[in-house]
């Protein structure tokens, strides 16, 4: 059985206690690994290492060699693009044609970014006149923070740990990664890379396991300077209250129930296909994806019958058919939690247009996490299907009649992460876009990403932004030195 272990300081270690758990294939429901189960004093080894490395060769390398060594980094990972593709699709069970377009190329890209926007990142300089006549210049330079803790999800495990670790080393930190439970293959990869690469010893940690036992040490530890975070709302809160008692600088990117808008005057084409994508990739784990549609009422049922006909064309299947458009959820638990909201649809008397349950599927996969991919509409806006993060690849779409009407709904949540706003007229969409309460929203389109912008949520779904150099804010400290001249 194949095992993965953390690695701390530029060795693969186990458990202090020799623990394992074990991971299971979404697809399949078997066991493929048994992962190192991280504990309190791993933790501290790993942090105790980044600390050093921070006082040593890390701390002192040259801006340049840093960027080389990044920039290789990024090299190495395209040159085990395969390896990495295929640990990813089975951790994860998401299709190659998903992970080969995103998640190893984002997740190797991540790192030149950052190394780019480093590069360029300009002083600020203020000459000022003096009391007693003379002058004095300021000027404000960036260091690296430290030690940074990095907790990562499930849903895009390389790609969402890079953006982090890419810019926390780019400005000169170290890091302690916490990649999520069932998701540890590639974080444990990117160690190989590190070594292979040159990154000294303890620049770049990991431990496995679970984020109920050893998340409260890391997250408190008062060796560690910053955690960045990126999960649920409701871990984000429990981290922000570890991370208080040592009042540690925190950047938080949280859960979502993001909103879609579409006018009667969109392309109507282009709204089901952005909406198919928005709703249903990645089995509709991903953050930034659309769980509430509102259309326009004199579109409505052409709309919903669109989208109806889209849903039903995608085709479920396993990671390595090139023809799968859409993997089974993460995990039985998952499963379970979505399975529960579509029994709840039911219950509350709303319109199955498509799916709602788990499809039978055959052979191997009859015991994997698969979900039918599913459209509601006729429930009450105050109903938990309109307001909770289901994170499924699932949908509620209601009409509207106004543009008044449609931004307070859109807005009527406690999160404020992303929306997709569908309309040819742009001075309408401009309009919207600007009335929206959420860090980032896409007209005619969904998740076109630049990575200088910046990313973040509003309300509960996060605290800060990170992207370009909005990352430096973060991941730097900001010195002002004023020189008497
Ligand atoms: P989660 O909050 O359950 O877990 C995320 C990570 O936190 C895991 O590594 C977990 O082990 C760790 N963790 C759990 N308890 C902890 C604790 N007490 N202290 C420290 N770490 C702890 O989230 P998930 O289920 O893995 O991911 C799905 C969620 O992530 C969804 O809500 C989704 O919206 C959100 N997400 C947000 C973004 C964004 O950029 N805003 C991106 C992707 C996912």
């Amino acid at each position: 059985m194949k095992k993965v272990l953390h690695f701390i300081d530029g060795n693969f270690v186990e458990a202090s206690n020799g623990e394992f758990y074990d991971n299971f294939d979404p697809a399949t429901g078997k066991v493929i690994a048994q992962v190192a189960r991280g504990t309190n004093e791993d933790i501290d080894a790993a942090v105790e290492a980044a600390s050093d490395a921070m006082d040593n060769e890390w701390g002192s390398m040259k801006i340049n060699d840093r960027i080389a060594l990044l920039y290789a980094l990024a090299d190495e990972i395209d040159s085990r693009f395969d390896e990495f593709l295929e640990a990813e699709t089975l951790d994860t069970g998401k299709p190659y044609t998903i992970a080969r377009h995103i998640d190893i190329p984002r997740g190797a890209a991540n790192f030149k970014v950052f190394a780019d926007t480093m590069k360029s990142v300009a002083d600020e300089a203020y000459q000022m006149d003096t009391p007693d006549g003379g002058t004095a210049m300021n000027y404000s330079r960036r260091y690296p923070k430290g030690v940074i803790a990095v907790i990562t999800p499930w849903n895009l495990p390389l790609l969402l740990m890079t953006w982090k670790v890419g810019p926390a080393l780019a400005c000169g930190n170290t890091v302690v990664v916490k990649p999520a439970e069932n998701t540890p293959t590639t974080t444990a990869l990117l160690g190989e890379v590190m070594n292979k690469v040159g990154i000294p010893k303890g620049v770049f940690n990991v431990v496995q396991g679970f984020g109920s036992e050893v998340g409260d040490r890391l997250t408190s530890h008062p060796k560690v300077d910053a955690v960045t975070f990126t999960g649920s709302t409701p871990t984000g809160k429990r981290i922000m209250q570890s991370a208080s008692l040592d009042l540690k600088h925190l950047s938080l990117e949280l859960g979502g129930k993001n909103p879609g808008i579409v006018f009667a005057d969109c392309d109507m084409d282009k709204a089901i296909k952005e909406t198919v994508r928005s709703v249903f990739a990645n089995s509709g784990q991903v953050c930034l994806g659309t769980e509430r549609v509102y259309v326009e009422r004199p579109i409505f049922d052409e709309f919903v019958e669109k989208l109806k006909i889209a849903g039903k064309n995608i085709k479920l299947g396993v990671q390595h058919d090139e023809s799968s458009d859409m993997g089974p959820l993460i995990s039985k638990d998952h499963q379970e939690k979505v399975l529960s909201y579509y029994k709840m649809a039911k219950d509350l008397g709303a319109n199955v247009v498509l799916g709602g349950g788990s499809p039978k599927m055959d052979g191997d996969l009859a015991e994997g996490y698969w979900i039918d991919p599913t459209i509601w509409t006729g429930l009450p806006e105050d109903s938990p299907i309109v307001k909770d993060e289901i994170f499924g690849p699932c949908c509620h779409i209601a009409p509207f009649d106004t543009e008044e009407e449609v931004i307070q709904l859109a807005n009527d949540t406690q999160y404020g992460l992303a929306a997709t706003v569908f309309s040819e007229n742009l001075t309408k969409a401009h309009r919207v876009a600007g009335k929206i309460d959420a860090g980032i929203v896409w007209v005619n389109s969904w998740f076109l990403r630049d990575l200088r912008t910046p990313f973040g949520g509003m309300k509960k779904s996060g605290i800060g932004r990170e992207g370009g150099h909005h990352s430096l804010e973060f991941y730097t400290e900001l010195k002002n030195i004023c020189i008497k001249m």
